[in-house]
């Protein structure tokens, strides 16, 4: 059994992906070639943007995000304490100072009376100026956007969605990627929609940053051509055979992945009720499941459910073993002398489980069936 099967999904998507490569194959335009356009077009009109900028992974769409905020030394960035390094990494290694916040106990999202908190403790210490919310879509789900972008508003600071695991995801009717100021996502194999590669994409609907976005993805670019260098920026580009295996990607997704996600999580939240905790959606929040979590009671039992899946051949994998103010390269980062408890104990107790839109119904019973006996 896979944990994400990319094998059963180019065995489905075949005809039209490799069709797509021929095409790219044949034309030669490997740089910023048509399909790349097309893809952008496609991208934000699915998320419901005004402008996408595709380049070479999430990271450094993240990264683009940050050089054109462009934090100094006494700015202090703000993300959740549980996610992957590459939401703090940008904007730490442009020098700015990272304050992690603990995060939510029922969505595992950025938990906002933390981040309140954390804002206030940074004013009131009065050595760093707040600059920017890094929010994540955790696994999928997405973010608390009505209370986070209120607590923006109210100090005045733009939110950078993190949206690398939530495409596909929605909000009161809203797709990931449509929040904040700007929005970064990742087209990493495994994420909801990934190409064969890396790559990424960067969301927003404010027609100045798109320009200056457009610029730092190519070396600072201006309006006179390729030799007219008007910033530093980055070579960050998404290749045209990375976009063309995507456009019919994109399709996929919306026409049955979405909803095979869905079900898949709806079999493992039945299997599951009342022995573990599942997954909780806030009202109005379709989650994309990029992963099924589940929380054990304590690590001896997480670590219980692990062994028993690996005896059974079965993956399994925790999204994330330690929280990110943890991790030695966050080893002075601001936590505000508060504990992020939440987050502490989050990390002990999660596990994840095979999850990916082709997952056969039997694969699926013998994975709740392994849990199960484990717990017995
Ligand atoms: C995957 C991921 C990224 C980075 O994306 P890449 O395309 O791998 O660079 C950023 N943030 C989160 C939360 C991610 O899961």
């Amino acid at each position: 059994m896979e944990f994400i099967d990319l094998k059963a999904q180019y065995q489905h998507l075949k005809v039209e992906i490799d069709q797509a490569l021929a095409k790219v194959l044949a034309h030669g335009r490997f740089i910023m070639g048509p399909e790349v356009e097309e893809l952008e077009e496609k991208l934000a009109a699915f998320v419901g943007r005004k402008y996408c900028l595709s380049c070479a992974s999430g990271t450094d769409a993240l990264m683009l995000a940050f050089l054109a905020l462009g934090p100094e030394p006494e700015d202090a960035v703000f993300c959740p304490a549980v996610t992957f390094i590459a939401t703090a990494e940008p904007a730490a290694m442009l020098g700015a100072k990272i304050v992690f916040c603990d995060i939510d106990p029922v969505s595992y999202n950025l938990a906002p009376a933390s981040l309140k908190q954390q804002i206030k403790a940074v004013i009131s210490e009065g050595k760093y100026r707040p600059k920017a919310v890094v929010a994540v879509d955790f696994l999928g789900n997405p973010a608390d956007y009505p209370a986070l972008e209120a607590i923006c508003r109210e100090y005045d600071l733009p939110l950078i969605s993190d949206a690398a695991q939530s495409f596909g995801a929605s909000l009161g009717g809203k797709r990931c990627g449509s929040f904040g100021l700007m929005a970064a996502a990742s087209f990493f194999p495994a994420k909801p929609l990934g190409c064969y590669g890396d790559g990424g994409a960067i969301f927003t609907d404010d027609q100045e940053l798109a320009q200056v976005l457009r610029s730092l993805r190519v070396h600072g670019q201006g309006s006179g051509g390729k030799y007219d260098n008007i910033r530093l920026g980055l070579n960050s580009r998404l290749d045209t055979l990375q976009a063309s295996i995507l456009l019919p990607k994109l399709k996929a997704l919306e026409t049955q992945e979405i909803e095979a996600r869905h079900v898949v999580a709806q079999r493992y939240n039945k299997g599951f009720e009342g022995l573990l905790t599942t997954p909780e959606m806030a009202k109005g929040a379709l989650s994309i499941y990029a992963q099924y979590a589940l929380l054990a009671k304590n690590q001896p039992q997480r670590d219980h459910i692990i062994a028993a899946l690996s005896q059974a051949g079965i993956p399994s994998m925790v999204y994330y073993p330690t929280p990110q103010h943890r991790l030695p390269v966050f080893k002075y980062a601001l936590t505000c002398g508060n504990e992020l408890q939440v987050a502490e104990d989050y990390c002990r107790r999660t596990l994840s489980l095979p999850m990916h839109p082709y997952l056969t119904k039997e694969d699926q019973q013998l994975v709740i069936d392994t849990v199960k006996n484990a717990l017995r």
